[in-house]
């Protein structure tokens, strides 16, 4: 039998996206009844990932660690430039290559946190950068950090609320945390919706949207949450959108519509 609980607010009142996949009437999350977490192995940076974007990861270093400037800029804009006295965790870290933004940004201490012995093995070696083997439930941190980021992890999670809370109390006062996750108020979901069930990962648990995880995280404690974009798609809209693009990103940022999103928020103080 399937469990149709909601993962985030435990309520049963649900609306049928498809057979497993409901729309929580309660939080406005869209969790995965037939979620079933994925085993990792230490090959799915080689071939498993050339499969998928047909390249390996280590040879997408140059798209990641520009993702990973973007994405410290709007931490920075938060957190001030003072990064020298600053700790930041990257939980999943693979290859550890935001990791090495983090630190060429000017993070005083960077840790990272992969379950994989290869990948945290590469970042240890190529980039003198401390990892952490374990997977984030088992994990127990022996300090707290300033920022804590987790870049497409936490969909991956069959307890999200308790990992988001578990979150929380590792940030000291004022603390950041940062994250990517799979959003439904996106073109993939609106304009394409038999794709967006038929290829929905089963080890996601959860999709959310800028207005359920805002409310999710000050549930949890957090003090500001603000959303953004993760990705451009005009193509996924269609044609109207692909001719007036500039006008498609505009409306983006305005409404935070994209098929992912990132998310930004600072504990309570
Ligand atoms: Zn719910």
């Amino acid at each position: 039998m399937i469990d149709t609980q909601c993962p985030i607010c435990t309520s049963s009142s649900f609306k049928k996206i498809s057979d497993t996949l409901l729309l929580c009437k309660v939080c406005s999350t869209v969790y995965n009844a037939g979620y079933a977490p994925a085993v990792y192995c230490d090959d799915y940076f080689g071939k498993e990932y050339h499969a998928q974007y047909g390249k390996t990861y280590e040879e997408d270093f140059e798209s990641i660690y520009a993702a990973s400037l973007f994405r410290l800029k709007i931490i920075q804009n938060l957190s001030g430039n003072n990064l020298s006295g600053k700790s930041l965790l990257d939980i999943g870290c693979a290859l550890g290559f935001f990791c090495k933004a983090a630190r060429d940004a000017g993070f005083g201490v960077v840790e990272g946190l992969e379950i994989s012995h290869y990948a945290a093995d590469y970042c240890k070696q190529q980039f003198n950068i401390p990892v952490h083997v374990a997977g984030f439930e088992q994990f127990a941190a022996n300090r707290k950090y300033d920022v804590i980021t987790a870049w497409f992890v936490i969909e991956h999670f069959a307890k999200p609320y308790a990992m988001l809370s578990k979150i929380y109390d590792m940030l000291q006062d004022r603390g950041i945390f940062a994250c990517t996750l799979p959003s439904y108020f996106g073109p993939l979901f609106y304009c394409h919706r038999k794709q967006w069930i038929n290829t929905h990962p089963q080890d996601h648990r959860i999709d959310v949207a800028p207005w359920s995880i805002k409310k999710l995280l000050k549930r949890i404690g957090f003090s500001y949450v603000r959303c953004f974009p993760s990705g451009y798609h005009p193509e996924r809209f269609g044609a109207i959108a692909q001719k007036h693009k500039n006008l498609y990103v505009k409306l983006s940022n305005i409404l935070c519509f994209s098929d992912t999103i990132l998310v930004i928020a600072v504990k309570s103080f």
